[in-house]
């Protein structure tokens, strides 16, 4: 039998974000695809401001700038008729080099982070599926499938990163609390589009649909996106989408002329779905992703959520496997992620409700979606049994918040000394004693101002989070009790 460390099965956002956060570590894993190929499919289109952070930790964010775009605005039609165009905006915010959502097609996210992993010397297994497996004493004993051969494979631990239909999870016995809303039916895919400038993301208000159609452009590509509601027949039915039938919907809905949308490479039925997973962990076994939740694409942020779960899990599966921790760090994933799976529901679900009634009523359409919120910036672990001390720097941080970034007075960014796998030690007017899983940073007055702190120490988490906010002798007993 093979044995490896970690087995991460689906190699979509999730499970490639994971694999390169293990790779970064040297820690021993596989990551199996069930599909031959990569999906074209563009899917979410946004990566939001904290996401960024990550993938500029990752070392991709610079090419992925690169392939996006920032600054569409929103144009909104009735009919045939122009009502208006919105420009978008980013949130102003100092504490982030990223502020804006940046816009790109899923499959460029995925390739990035497929390339960073081969840099890493890791490389996603195709046409290898997980089919069934046991948890035992010594690990999980998984058995692949691909079409030339199948395998038994003894893991010592298992991320399920395989999506919202997700079969690990079922197998695993966990429920997946929330309910299907068959009512909200979406037409989605791709399309090359004739007649209209790929200048701003179109979208055509209804009062009986809402959202009878909406367009979005990609950078540098002829593919856009569609997006249309179509109400289900009494069984919960919706036709399958075509070209000839995006086509015949655009133009019944729109009464526009000289539009016509060619070779679509992309058609789905998109059904809105709320729920999450009851728990994120059985034994050894890991959930993540749309594996553990799945809600509105209202406000973009499922493929976002999801690569910052595999940030959370990725360092603590490391610490465990490298002898750093104890296996109770692992319980901190799920306590500190299921909170912010049940704010994404219900923020979703909240958002899709305000779009919808925008739209009907004629008065505003996807530029109601993005928030200070969306941008997940604010997110934090404030209830984390990982922090420790309950002190309140006079910025308001405290631990279990995201460690802000910081522009210094040469014009870098702080996060770029905060790069890498390493716990970093933010050091203000004190002396701190070295240690080898940590990177201490004595800081310029800029970033104390930021942080608010007059002397003392800022412990930052691996994945850019505060541990504790107190003095630099805490640390080493810090490290010592994870
Ligand atoms: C129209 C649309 C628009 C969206 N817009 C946004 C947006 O703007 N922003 C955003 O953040 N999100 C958006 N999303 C959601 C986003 O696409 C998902 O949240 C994201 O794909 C989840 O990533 P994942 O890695 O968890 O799962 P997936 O991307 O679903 O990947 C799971 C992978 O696991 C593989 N797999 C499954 N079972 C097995 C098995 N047994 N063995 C091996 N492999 C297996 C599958 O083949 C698949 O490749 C959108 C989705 C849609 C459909």
């Amino acid at each position: 039998m093979n044995h490896t460390k970690v087995l991460i099965i689906g190699a979509g956002p999730v499970g490639l974000t994971l694999a390169c956060e293990l790779a970064r570590r040297n820690v021993p894993f596989r990551i199996i695809e069930r599909a031959a190929t990569a999906s074209q499919g563009s899917r979410a289109k946004a990566l939001q401001p904290r996401s960024l952070e990550i993938l500029n930790d990752l070392g991709i964010v610079e090419q992925l700038m690169e392939i996006g775009i920032t600054e569409l605005p929103y144009r909104k039609f009735i009919g045939n008729q122009l009502m208006g165009e919105t420009p978008r905006t980013g949130f102003p915010r100092t504490d982030t080099r990223y502020p804006k959502t940046l816009l790109l097609p899923q499959p460029a996210v995925e390739s990035a982070l497929r390339t960073r992993l081969e840099e890493l010397g890791g490389k996603v297994e195709w046409a290898t599926e997980l089919i069934d497996f046991t948890q035992t004493d010594e690990g999980i004993i998984c058995r692949l499938e691909h079409p030339n051969w199948s395998e038994e494979l003894n893991a010592i631990y298992m991320v399920a990163c395989d999506g919202g239909k997700s079969t690990t999870r079922k197998k695993l016995g966990i429920q997946f609390l929330g309910e299907t809303h068959q009512e909200e039916q979406l037409w989605v895919g791709d399309v090359e589009v004739d007649g209209l400038k790929p200048d701003a993301w179109y979208n055509w208000l209804s009062p009986v649909y809402g959202i009878a159609m909406a367009l979005f452009p990609f950078k540098n590509s002829n593919k856009w996106q569609l997006q249309a509601v179509v109400p289900p027949d009494e069984n919960g039915n919706v036709p399958t989408p075509t070209l000839e039938g995006f086509n015949e919907l655009f133009k019944e809905r729109t009464q526009m002329e000289g539009v016509t949308f060619t070779n679509s490479t992309w058609q789905s039925i998109y059904r809105v779905n709320v729920r999450r997973a009851a728990t994120y962990r059985v034994g050894n076994a890991f959930i993540a992703g749309d594996a553990a939740h799945v809600h509105s694409i209202a406000g973009g942020m499922g493929m976002n959520t999801g690569i910052q779960d595999a940030y959370n899990l990725s360092w603590k599966l490391a610490a465990v496997i490298n002898g750093e921790a104890n296996d109770q760090l692992l319980n901190t994933y799920d306590e500190e992620r299921i909170p912010i799976a049940d704010w994404l529901l219900e923020t979703t679900s909240q958002r899709q409700k305000v779009m919808m009634a925008g739209a009907t009523s004629g008065k505003s359409g996807f530029e109601s979606l993005g928030t200070a919120d969306t941008t997940q910036l604010n997110l934090n672990y404030r209830g984390s049994s990982l922090n420790v001390g309950n002190i309140v720097t006079l910025t308001g941080l405290q631990a279990g918040d995201r460690a802000p970034d910081v522009q210094l007075s040469d014009g870098r960014w702080l996060s770029e000394q905060l790069r890498g796998t390493e716990w970093k030690l933010l050091v203000f007017n004190t002396k701190a004693q070295s240690n080898e899983r940590i990177k201490i940073l004595s800081v310029e007055e800029t970033v104390q101002l930021a942080y608010g702190v007059g002397s003392g120490a800022v412990l930052i988490r691996p994945d850019g989070y505060i541990a504790l906010i107190g003095q630099a002798n805490e640390i080493n007993n810090y490290l010592k009790n994870l």
